[in-house]
């Protein structure tokens, strides 16, 4: 009996405490309505920035020149997706890669650390002999030491589950990038996926997948597509899809191939046109991926950078292909960042930096809003919030042992060769395309701006003695003598004089 009584008197007050409550939500609703409209859109816009995503893609195309994207500005093709991702969000136009080819490049991505930081710089050679000598001496450093924090053991703490898909062969496993990932897929043949197990035997991705990246690229993306129906029911989520297409060779499938050439054409203007087939085809693959996470995740419920390695050098200063200078072709790629607290449609002229990807990441997931200590890069969220402020760009590692690096400060960039003690200086909001060289016409600012190059890198070279030293206090026997062997070749180039202190 008592139980009874008990169970209708708590009926009877709950009833009367749901009025209670809709009275003084009521009341609250006509309280808030009354406030003057400047102050409900800051409440909502305040509400927007606390929206987190429920997932993280980041998508890295190698070798993506910017300004082949209509969303760039291109005019001989459309990218209709891309640019409909460019419509979900914000555009950074002057986007700028720290590095002129894949491994360092990517390796600042994932960490927020110059290429010197990381080791990640060839050894310089004799300018005259700069093609033979990388066969003979091999770069610095092929691997991410793994004291250095990367994104992906960074979104792990944080309670991201974490998944890459890679159709690069130079940044398979053995290179160590694949710390932090769970689950880590990656084409070994043209149309052959396989996952990688870390506590398996690893089967190495050879280069006729490079040869066919288009169809080991959709390979990948169709296993992106079933990966994400698995595990789009976790409640954080973290992928990482870095794709190879408009790599060398340039083979775009149909429909994206160009017509041949007619007899006693430009080869050259050819070859840029086969270029062009690969971003289309590119672009048809992002739109697949676009779709896949709209369907198992939500685009509104996504955060999703999109960005390049490097660009590619179309003869624009005698050269093609990529790591043989920093010029804008190769430093300028795309950067384009959709999610639930960002402005949709928005484009900013800013320099910035791929070194500033992780951070950005880590902000608008819910990590700490400057990043992590010992970062390079800054959140770009307040960028978005504030618009128009320009930084300072460092970018380098060249190929082929190379010394040249470069720097924008304002409107103007300065590239460095180290070896040659030459300087170049550009007017870059005069002269976009790199042609006239201010040098000799500015000497001082020249001057000036080397000085700053120079303490930078003497700043990064000893960040790396730091970040090396305190690993190799902990490596075992064999380690430490390959890093000493290294040592004392680098000792004996400076003996020659081809790397300065
Ligand atoms: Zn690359």
């Amino acid at each position: 009996m008592i139980p009874v009584r008990e169970g209708c008197f708590c009926m009877r007050s709950r009833g009367w405490m749901a009025l209670l409550i809709t009275v003084v939500i009521l009341a609250g609703i006509a309280i808030w309505l009354a406030r003057p409209s400047s102050s409900l859109d800051e409440a909502v816009q305040a509400s927007a920035a606390t929206v987190r995503p429920d997932a993280v893609f980041l998508i890295i195309v190698d070798t993506l020149r910017a300004d082949r994207l209509s969303c760039y500005g291109y005019t001989a093709h459309t990218t209709p997706n891309v640019d409909r991702l460019a419509s979900l969000g914000v555009t950074f136009t002057r986007a700028q890669s720290v590095a002129s080819w894949t491994r360092p490049s990517v390796a600042s991505i994932l960490t927020s650390l110059y290429p010197t930081q990381l080791g990640l710089v060839e050894q310089p050679a004799p300018r005259d002999q700069i093609f033979e000598w990388r066969e003979k001496r091999g770069q610095s450093s092929h691997v991410l030491l793994p004291n250095i924090d990367t994104m992906a053991e960074i979104m792990q703490r944080m309670g991201f589950f974490t998944g890459a898909f890679v159709n690069q062969p130079a940044l398979n496993h053995r290179r160590s990038y694949q710390q932090g990932f769970r689950e880590w897929f990656y084409p070994v043949t043209p149309d052959t996926v396989i996952q990688y197990d870390p506590e398996g035997e690893f089967t190495a991705q050879g280069w006729p997948t490079v040869k066919d990246a288009d169809r080991g690229d959709y390979a990948l993306v169709r296993t992106f597509d079933v990966w994400l129906g698995q595990r789009a029911q976790l409640p954080k989520l973290f992928a990482w899809v870095h794709l190879l297409t408009p790599h060398v060779p340039y083979r775009p499938p149909p429909p994206f191939a160009p017509p041949p050439p007619p007899e006693g054409s430009d080869r050259k203007l050819f070859k840029s046109a086969r270029y062009d087939g690969e971003v289309r085809t590119i672009d048809d693959m992002v739109g697949k991926l676009l779709d896949s996470i709209d369907r198992h995740v939500g685009l509104e419920r996504s955060l999703i950078v999109f960005t390049s390695d490097h660009g590619e050098e179309f003869h624009d200063h005698e050269m093609h292909g990529h790591g043989h200078s920093l010029h804008r072709e190769v430093l300028h790629v795309p950067l384009i960042v959709a999610g639930p607290s960002l402005p949709p449609g928005r484009s900013i002229d800013a320099y910035v930096r791929t070194i500033d990807i992780l951070p950005t990441i880590l902000d608008l997931a819910g990590g700490p809003p400057t990043g992590h200590e010992g970062m390079e890069g800054t959140t770009l969220a307040k960028l978005i919030a504030e618009d128009g402020r320009i930084r300072s760009v460092y970018s380098e590692a060249m190929l082929y042992g190379s010394t040249e690096r470069s720097l924008i400060e304002g409107e103007y960039k300065l590239m460095y060769d180290q070896q040659e003690r030459a300087c170049r200086l550009f007017d870059v909001s005069a002269d976009p395309d790199e042609r006239v060289d201010l040098a000799s016409e500015q000497p001082a600012h020249a001057s000036a701006m080397r000085r700053n190059l120079e303490s930078l890198h003497k700043r990064l070279t000893e960040d790396h003695r730091q970040i090396r030293r305190k690993y190799y206090e902990t490596a075992n026997p064999t380690e430490r003598e390959q890093e000493l062997q290294r040592e004392r070749g680098l000792e004996a180039l400076r003996a020659l004089g081809y790397i300065g202190d």
